[in-house]
C-alpha cells in the first residue's frame, strides 16, 4: 500500500487525509522525503548548464512535495495532538532534519551556483520579487558561513555546536534551579490569597510530596503569591529565591555561561565581516542597526520611567500607611499594585466571562475580516486530526482563497500557549497554490465555552497572523505570508487586536450567554481601563531587558555579564523597586538560542507599529475605513517578505511608525 504522506492528495482542497495517516506512517516517509529533497539538492547543484535565476533560485523554490506534505502534517499534530509515539518521533527527527538542512547550508557547490546567479543579477532582467528572492538566498547562505574556507570555516562549524550545548544548558540549569527551590506554607500563611493560588500551591505540594501547600518559582504560582500575599517576609523570600535562579553557584550557575555565549557570537559576527554581533543580528530586521533599536527603546523609556517613578510614590505611601516604614521594594510592588488596581479599576473576570462566548467572538473575528476584506466563510466538513478541530472555507467574491482550522481547546494532548501556522503556504510559484491555515489555542471548553478577555484577544491576535498567511499574493513560498522579519512578524497580529476593543463589535458580538443582552457601557469601560493598568512597570521591566540585551551584543563581549549589566540599569536610571523581567543568568530568550539574541526588542517594536497604525483607521473613517483597509491589505498583508518591511510600512503609512500611538495606548502620556 503507498504511504498516504507521500502519495498525491486526492482531497477537497488538497487537504492532508487525516484519516488515512496512522503514526507508523511518519518515519519511512520522512527517510523518503529527505531523500527526494537531498537528491533535488544534488540536481541542482551539480547542474552542468550555466547557473540561471531558473536553475538555481527556482529550483530551489520549487517545492518537494513529499517533504512539504510529510512536515506539515507531522508539525501540527506533533504540537496540537501529541501522544508517546510522536513524542518518540519528534526526538528522532529533530537532530536528522537540523542535520538535513545544515547540509544545504554548507553545501558548498550550490553556494558556488548561487553566487554565480548573484554576480549577473544586474544583467538579469528580474522582477522587484525576484531580486528580493536572490538577494534573500545569497545573503542567508552568507549568514550561514557558506563562504568561509579553511581555517574560518572550521573555526565557525566548532563555534556554532559549543554555542548549541552552552544554549542547551543553560536552559537545564534554570530549569533545575526553578525545580529544586520551595518554600512550605503554614495554614496561617494562606490568609490574604485566593482560592485558584491556594489550589494551587496545594497542588505543587502535592506533587513534590510535602507536608502542605507551597509557593514554587513557576510563574503562575509565584507571581499570584507576589501579588496577594500580605506576609511580606515571604514575599521578601520568594522574591530572592526567584531573582537568584541561575545565579546560585555551583554547577547549575549561568553566569559564566552567559559570558562565553556573548563571547563567541562576537567572534562569529567577526568571522562573517560584522562590526558586532547586533549588527550581524539586526541587518535582517526591520530595526537594521542597534542605532535604531536604541532610539526606540530609549523614546518609550523616558516616559515609562516618569509613570513608573509616579506610580512607586504612590505605592510607597500606601505601604506606609500599612505601618511599614522604609522603601518600597521589588517585592513590595505587584501587591500594592493590586491593592491599588482593586480600587481603582474593580473589575471581576467572572462578570465579565459569561459575555465572550468563543462562538461568538469566532464570529466577530471573521465579521470584522468580512467588513475591512470581504472575506466570507463557510464551514467545511473534512475528517481532521482531532474531533474539536473545525474548518471554514474562505472565499471572496465567490472565489476560493484559503482553508481556515481552528482548533481551540486544550487538551493533555496539545503542548501550552496559542499559534498560526500555514499547513500549505502560499505560492504563484510554480503553479497557483492556495493556503491552508491553522490557529492552535488552548481555551477552556464549555457549554457554551467561554472566553477570559486575555484568551478573546488570543482569539483575534492568532487570527491576524492567519490573515497574513491567508491574504498573502506572492510567487514564491519562501516570502509568502508571515516569512518576514521577527521584528515585523508580529505587526498583523497585534494590530488585529485593537478589532476587538472596538466598541461596536464587542456591541455586537460580546453577548450574555444565559440573555443575549449585549455587555453593558459600564463593563466595557472597565474592561478597556483595566488594559493600561501599571503599564510604568511592565514597561521598565521589559525595556531594561531589551536594553541590557543589546548591550551585550554590541562591541567587544563584556567579560563580567553581571557588572555590564549593573552598568547598563545605572546608566539609564532603572527605578530602585523594579528589577529587570528577565535578569541575565534567567533570559532564556537570549541565551538559550539565537532567536532573540539582541532582539528582545521586537515585541515593542511591533507593538509601536500596531498603535501608530490603527491610529490611522481612527484619523481616516474610523476602524472599518475601506481605503485604510485597502492599504493594509496592498502593503503588508498581501506582501509577505517580497518587499523591505521598513519600505512596506512608509508605503501604507506615509512615514516610519512613531511612538506617539504606543504611549498613549499604555496610558504613558496622555490621551
Ligand atoms: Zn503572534
Amino acid at each position: 500500500m503507498t504511504n498516504p504522506l507521500l502519495a498525491p492528495w486526492d482531497t477537497a482542497f488538497e487537504i492532508a487525509p487525516f484519516d488515512q495517516i496512522t503514526d507508523a506512517d511518519f518515519a519511512p516517509a520522512l527517510d523518503q522525503a529527505l531523500a527526494q529533497h537531498q537528491a533535488w539538492i544534488k540536481e541542482i547543484a551539480e547542474n552542468p548548464e550555466p547557473a540561471t535565476f531558473a536553475n538555481v533560485i527556482e529550483a530551489l523554490e520549487t517545492p518537494v512535495q513529499a517533504l512539504e506534505q510529510v512536515l506539515s502534517v507531522f508539525y501540527t499534530v506533533a504540537g496540537a495532538d501529541s501522544n508517546p509515539e510522536r513524542q518518540a518521533l519528534q526526538r528522532a527527527f529533530s537532530p536528522k532534519l537540523a542535520a538535513h538542512f545544515s547540509s544545504i547550508t554548507a553545501n558548498k557547490a550550490l553556494y558556488t551556483r548561487i553566487k554565480q546567479v548573484w554576480d549577473q543579477r544586474d544583467t538579469l532582467d528580474l522582477t522587484a520579487e525576484q531580486q528580493r528572492v536572490l538577494m534573500l538566498t545569497h545573503r542567508g547562505f552568507l549568514r550561514g558561513g557558506a563562504a568561509l574556507e579553511g581555517q574560518a570555516d572550521a573555526r565557525m562549524q566548532e563555534i556554532k555546536s559549543r554555542l548549541a550545548t552552552l544554549g542547551t544548558e543553560f536552559t537545564q540549569n534554570l530549569l533545575a534551579d526553578e525545580r529544586d527551590w520551595q518554600l512550605e506554607l503554614g495554614e496561617a500563611d494562606l490568609e490574604g490569597l485566593p482560592q485558584f493560588v491556594v489550589d494551587a500551591a496545594r497542588a505543587a505540594g502535592a506533587e513534590k510530596g510535602a507536608s502542605g501547600p507551597v509557593v514554587t518559582l513557576s510563574r503562575s504560582i509565584i507571581t499570584p503569591f507576589l501579588q496577594f500575599s500580605p506576609r511580606r517576609d515571604l514575599r521578601q523570600k520568594a522574591f530572592a529565591a526567584f531573582a537568584a535562579r541561575g545565579a546560585n553557584g555551583g554547577e547549575t550557575d549561568n553566569r559564566a555561561i552567559a559570558a562565553e555565549i556573548l563571547s563567541l557570537r562576537a567572534e562569529r559576527a567577526a568571522l562573517l565581516g560584522y562590526d558586532s554581533f547586533a549588527d550581524y543580528k539586526l541587518e535582517t530586521e526591520m530595526a537594521k542597526t542597534p542605532a535604531a533599536v536604541r532610539g526606540l527603546l530609549m523614546d518609550v523609556w523616558q516616559p515609562a520611567v516618569a509613570r513608573a517613578n509616579a506610580d512607586a510614590d504612590i505605592l510607597a505611601q500606601m505601604m506606609h500607611e500599612d505601618g511599614i516604614n522604609g522603601d518600597l521594594e521589588p517585592w513590595d510592588w505587584r501587591y500594592y499594585a493590586e491593592k491599588r488596581r482593586r480600587v481603582e479599576h474593580d473589575l471581576d473576570e467572572a462578570e465579565l466571562k459569561p459575555y465572550l462566548q468563543l462562538d461568538r467572538m469566532i464570529e466577530a473575528s471573521f465579521a470584522c475580516a468580512n467588513r475591512l476584506f470581504g472575506l466570507e466563510f463557510t464551514p467545511l466538513d473534512v475528517p481532521l486530526y482531532h474531533a474539536d478541530c473545525r474548518a471554514w472555507e474562505v472565499t471572496r467574491d465567490g472565489k476560493h482563497l484559503a482553508v481556515f482550522i481552528g482548533d481551540y481547546f486544550a487538551r493533555g494532548s496539545k503542548r501550552s500557549g496559542a499559534w498560526c501556522s500555514a499547513m500549505r503556504a502560499q505560492a504563484n510559484f510554480p503553479k497557483a497554490t492556495s493556503p491552508i491555515v491553522i490557529n492552535v489555542c488552548n481555551f477552556a471548553k464549555g457549554e457554551p465555552a467561554l472566553l477570559s478577555w486575555d484568551d478573546a484577544r488570543t482569539l483575534f491576535h492568532e487570527f491576524g497572523h492567519a490573515l497574513h498567511q491567508m491574504l498573502s499574493n506572492v510567487s514564491y513560498e519562501s516570502i509568502s505570508g508571515t516569512s518576514v522579519a521577527r521584528d515585523f512578524v508580529e505587526l498583523p497580529s497585534q494590530l488585529y487586536e485593537h478589532w476587538l476593543e472596538v466598541p461596536e463589535v464587542l456591541r455586537e458580538f460580546a453577548t450574555h450567554a444565559e440573555t443575549g443582552e449585549a455587555m453593558p457601557p459600564e463593563l466595557l469601560r472597565k474592561v478597556l481601563g483595566a488594559s493600561t493598568y501599571d503599564m510604568g512597570f511592565q514597561t521598565v521591566e521589559y525595556v531594561a531587558s531589551a536594553l541590557v540585551d543589546l548591550a551585550f551584543h554590541e562591541g567587544a563581549a563584556p567579560e563580567d555579564v553581571m557588572a555590564k549589566q549593573t552598568e547598563v540599569l545605572a546608566e539609564i536610571g532603572m527605578p530602585a523597586a523594579i528589577t529587570m523581567r528577565h535578569a541575565t543568568p534567567q533570559f532564556a530568550h537570549v541565551f538559550s538560542g539565537d532567536g532573540y539574541s539582541s532582539g528582545y526588542y521586537s515585541y515593542m517594536w511591533s507593538e509601536v507599529m500596531d498603535a501608530d497604525a490603527f491610529a490611522t483607521f481612527e484619523e481616516a473613517g474610523g476602524a472599518f475605513d475601506p481605503e485604510r483597509a485597502r492599504a493594509l491589505e496592498t502593503y503588508i498583508l498581501s506582501t509577505g517578505g517580497s518587499v523591505d518591511p521598513a519600505e512596506l510600512y512608509t508605503a501604507f503609512r506615509g512615514r516610519l511608525p512613531g511612538v506617539e500611538a504606543l504611549l498613549k495606548g499604555r496610558g504613558l502620556v496622555e490621551a
